[in-house]
C-alpha cells in the first residue's frame, strides 16, 4: 500500500481543460498519487485536509520574476521574494540570472545566482539567462553547456536599456543559436533610441517628475519594437516570447503573428490590466512607485486590450513581473527625486498577482477558471520546460496546490453535501494594506484594492507551506529546489523561412 501523506478532500479541481467537482487528491512523496472519491476510506490513517468544495488549482508558476539581481539593491532577496510568492500561491519562479556586459563568460554568473538563492527559497525555482554580452563563445560553447548540464532553457533579450541592450544584428545571432538549441528566447521590446530621444527633450525642459517616465515611453515605442522582433524571429525561424506587454497596437502585432501561424507568445502582467499612467501623477514623488517599463499606459483602452488578450489567447502566460525597489530609500526609488531617469524600474506583484486575477477575472466571470489556471501555471510550465511535473493536476505531477477559499455557491453546496456549515469557511472579503503582504517592500500599487478571495492554502510538493487562518507562512527557507528545466513544449521551429533560401543549411 502507497504512503499517503495527505489527502485533500471534497476539492473542486479544476485544470486548464477541465473542472472535477467533489474529488480527493491523495497525495504520496511530494506527487499526486491518485485523484478519486471517497479516499479516505482507501487510506483510513492518512491525514486529510477539507478543501470544503472550494476550488483548488494548480500553484502558480510565475515566469517572470527579478529577485537579488545586482541593479536592485533594494528589491527583494530569494527569501523575501519567494516567501511572498508562496502566500500568494506560486510555487514556481522562474527568476533571471543576468550578465553583466564586462562577463566575458556566463559560469561565475549562474553560480553566482546559484549561491544567491540555495537554501534560501520557499518555492520551487528556475533561472532564465539575461544575455547583455553574446560572444560567439558565448554562444557556442557555453550556452549548449548550460542547456545540459543546467537545465537552463530560456534566455531573455532586451532591445533597451543601455546596459543591456542588444542590436538587431545580435539578436539574430542569438535566435540562430537559440533556435539550434531548443531555447526560449523571450524579448523586452520597446524602440531605445525613440525613448533616448524623447528623454534627452524632456529633461531639457525640465520635465523630470515620475509622470515623465511615460511621456518618454509612448505605446509607439513598444509597437514598432515588438513588430521589429517578431520580424527578426519570422526571419530567424524561432520561437519567442514577448515579456510584459502593455499596448494595445503591440498586442495587434503579436495577434497577426499567431493567426500566420508563427511560434510567437506573449506575456501580459497584472499592472497592465488595473492601472493606467494616471498612477504617475501622485501626490508629490509617489507617482516613482508605479514608474516601470513599458511605462503604464494614458488610455484604458490598452487595459482593455490586455484582458481581451488574456481571454482570446494573444498572451500564453500572465506573469508579475516583480521588480521592486523600495520607495523610501535613498539606493531605491528616491534616487530619482531629482528626474525620474534616476527612478529604478519595476514594481512589486508576486504576491498579488494569482488572487488578483483571481478576484477580478475567474469570479466575475471576466475569464473562465480553466484560462486562469493555463495563463498562470501550465502554460508557463510547457513554455519553459517544466511540463512534465508542473502547471497541472494529475497523477505523477509535482503535488503544487493552492486551496482557494469557498465562494459563497460553493459554501453553500458544501453544506447541503456535508450538512456542515462550520466546515464551509468562506472569506470576508477585504481591502489589501502593504502590511499584509510578506515581501520587503514598502509599498504596494495594489493598495486599497478590494479581494473576494485569496489563497488560503499553499502547497509545495505535499508540504502546506502557507495556512492563511492559521499561522500564514508555515513553510521555511530551503523549502524550495531547483528545477533543471526541458524544452518548451508549445511550439518549436516551423522550418519555415521567408524565401528560399535556408540560413541554417550547411
Ligand atoms: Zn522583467
Amino acid at each position: 500500500m502507497a504512503d499517503i501523506e495527505l489527502i485533500i478532500t471534497n476539492a473542486t479541481i479544476a485544470t486548464a481543460s477541465d473542472t472535477l467537482p467533489n474529488t480527493d487528491i491523495a497525495i504520496s512523496h511530494g506527487k499526486i498519487f491518485l485523484l478519486g472519491q471517497n479516499l479516505p476510506a482507501l487510506f483510513p490513517t492518512a491525514p486529510t485536509l477539507s478543501a470544503d468544495g472550494a476550488y483548488v488549482l494548480p500553484g502558480g508558476v510565475d515566469s517572470h520574476v527579478h529577485l537579488q539581481q545586482d541593479n536592485s539593491p533594494t528589491g527583494d532577496t530569494w527569501e523575501t521574494g519567494t516567501r511572498s510568492a508562496i502566500a500568494g500561491g506560486t510555487t514556481t519562479v522562474l527568476a533571471f540570472a543576468s550578465q553583466k556586459r564586462t562577463d566575458e563568460s556566463l559560469f561565475p554568473v549562474v553560480e553566482e545566482y546559484h549561491r544567491r538563492a540555495r537554501g534560501n527559497a520557499h518555492c520551487d525555482y528556475g533561472f532564465h539567462l539575461i544575455l547583455s554580452n553574446p560572444t560567439p563563445h558565448i554562444l557556442e560553447n557555453e550556452l549548449p553547456i548550460l542547456v545540459k548540464e543546467e537545465g537552463i532553457s530560456s534566455v531573455k533579450l532586451y532591445m533597451t536599456y543601455q546596459p543591456m541592450r542588444l542590436r538587431d544584428s545580435e539578436l539574430l545571432d542569438v535566435m540562430g543559436t537559440t533556435r539550434s538549441l531548443g531555447m526560449t528566447t523571450m524579448i523586452h521590446a520597446e524602440n531605445a533610441d525613440m525613448i533616448d530621444w524623447m528623454t534627452r527633450r524632456l529633461e531639457a525642459r525640465g520635465h523630470v517628475q515620475p509622470y515623465a517616465h511615460a511621456l518618454a515611453r509612448p505605446n509607439i515605442a513598444e509597437d514598432e519594437a515588438t513588430y521589429r522582433a517578431l520580424s527578426l524571429a519570422q526571419l530567424a525561424d524561432v520561437p519567442i516570447l514577448i515579456v510584459h506587454m502593455s499596448s494595445a497596437v503591440a498586442a495587434g502585432h503579436v495577434r497577426r503573428a499567431q493567426t500566420k501561424l508563427l511560434p510567437v507568445h506573449a506575456e501580459t502582467c497584472p499592472h497592465y490590466l488595473f492601472f493606467t499612467a494616471e498612477k504617475l501623477r501622485g501626490e508629490g514623488f509617489s507617482g516613482a512607485m508605479c514608474v516601470c517599463s513599458p511605462a503604464l499606459r494614458e488610455s484604458a483602452m490598452d487595459l482593455d486590450a490586455m484582458w481581451d488578450g488574456l481571454v482570446n489567447g494573444t498572451f500564453t502566460t500572465f506573469s508579475s513581473d516583480h521588480a521592486p525597489a523600495k520607495y523610501d530609500h535613498p539606493l531605491g526609488k528616491k534616487k530619482g527625486t531629482e528626474t525620474f531617469t534616476q527612478i529604478p524600474n519595476g514594481l512589486p506583484g508576486l504576491e498579488t498577482r494569482m488572487p488578483s486575477l483571481f478576484c477580478a477575472g475567474v469570479l466575475t466571470g471576466r475569464l473562465s477558471v480553466q484560462k486562469f489556471v493555463e495563463l498562470t501555471a501550465s502554460n508557463p510550465a510547457k513554455l519553459y520546460g517544466l511540463s512534465d511535473t508542473k502547471g497541472t493536476i494529475a497523477p505523477g505531477y509535482d503535488a503544487d496546490l493552492v486551496i482557494w477559499y469557498p465562494t459563497p455557491e460553493q459554501a453553500e453546496a458544501f453544506a447541503e453535501k456535508t450538512g456542515k456549515t462550520t466546515g464551509s469557511k468562506g472569506m470576508t472579503p477585504f481591502k489589501l494594506s502593504n502590511a499584509m503582504l510578506h515581501h520587503d517592500i514598502d509599498y504596494t500599487p495594489f493598495e486599497g484594492m478590494e479581494f473576494t478571495n485569496w489563497p488560503r492554502y499553499t502547497i509545495l510538493r505535499g508540504k502546506v507551506v502557507y495556512d492563511r487562518d492559521g499561522a500564514g507562512v508555515v513553510g521555511v527557507r530551503g523549502d524550495g529546489g531547483y528545477l533543471k528545466r526541458g524544452r518548451s513544449t508549445l511550439s518549436r521551429p516551423r522550418g519555415v523561412f521567408v524565401n528560399e533560401f535556408d540560413p541554417y543549411a550547411t
